[in-house]
């Protein structure tokens, strides 16, 4: 029997656990970092909350006997692949990364690109008076002082604590979001900028209704990655477990 260790928290790592759950043979344990409230449950064995660092995490290694780690984290956890590519390389466990591509602009496309939310505040200071923020609850507070520029904050949960921004409205929503209702929101709303993350994945509704509009992306662009072997969708996992 070998023990698999899934760092998760995005429909990737759970799309994943359902395929390996009944593989026979194999003990899948998916790890949430345990930010949200009734977190969904994946297949297989879970556990929440963090492990305490590097060390911690080469501790439950050992201690769980896990023989392989894949990190499907999300593209903006920042902290979790450091972490494990420094347990895994001090406890010898193979680790990969599965991280699905980033998005990438097309004709037509108006994106002005990002490294942090401080770059992108002279931007929209210069350039915004109606904007989108589709950056994540954690991250809104990032746009306090804007005060000139009136924000839809859209976020599965609400932020906590409520972020000081002179204008918003919040719209509590889960995607994905198809291209003409994106469209809609963007008309309704007169949005003349979205703010989103580069997540990647499928085909994003929110980028081609503003490629529809014409409208500019403030597109903040993934941090950097420790290097590790990589995966870009399930089916290469499964090749480098040997499945
Ligand atoms: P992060 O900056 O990479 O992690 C911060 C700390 O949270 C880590 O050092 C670790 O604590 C703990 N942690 C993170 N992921 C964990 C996991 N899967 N299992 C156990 N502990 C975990 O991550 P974050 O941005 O706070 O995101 C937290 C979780 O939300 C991640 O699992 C991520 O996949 C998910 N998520 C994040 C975003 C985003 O935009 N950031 C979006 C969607 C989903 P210790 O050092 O104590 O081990």
């Amino acid at each position: 029997m070998r023990t698999l260790l899934i760092l998760g928290g995005t429909r990737d790592a759970y799309d994943l656990a359902q395929i390996l759950a009944s593989q026979p043979g194999l003990r899948v344990v998916s790890s949430l970092a345990g930010r949200t409230d009734a977190p969904r449950r994946p297949a297989g064995e879970m556990r929440v909350g963090g492990f305490g660092g590097p060390q911690g995490l080469a501790s439950y290694l050992r201690d769980n006997g896990i023989d392989a780690v894949v990190d499907a984290t999300h593209p903006f956890a920042m902290q979790m692949g450091w972490n494990a590519a420094r347990a895994c390389a001090e406890t010898g466990t193979r680790l990969l990364r599965l991280e699905r591509p980033a998005w990438q602009a097309g004709p037509g496309d108006r994106w002005h690109f990002v490294d942090d939310w401080q770059q992108a505040a002279p931007w929209l200071a210069a350039n915004s008076r109606r904007a989108l923020l589709a950056v994540g609850r954690q991250d809104v507070a990032a746009f306090a002082g804007l005060d000139h520029i009136w924000f839809l904050i859209r976020s599965v949960q609400p932020p906590d604590p409520p972020p000081s921004l002179a204008q918003a409205e919040f719209l509590l929503a889960r995607g994905p979001f198809d291209q003409q209702a994106e469209h809609d929101l963007l008309r309704t709303h007169r949005i003349d900028t979205i703010v989103c993350k580069n997540s990647g994945g499928v085909t994003d509704g929110k980028l081609l209704a503003a490629r529809q509009l014409g409208l500019p992306v403030v597109m903040r662009q993934r941090p950097p990655r420790p290097a590790t072997a990589q995966a870009t969708d399930i089916p290469q996992v499964l090749d480098w477990l040997g499945l």
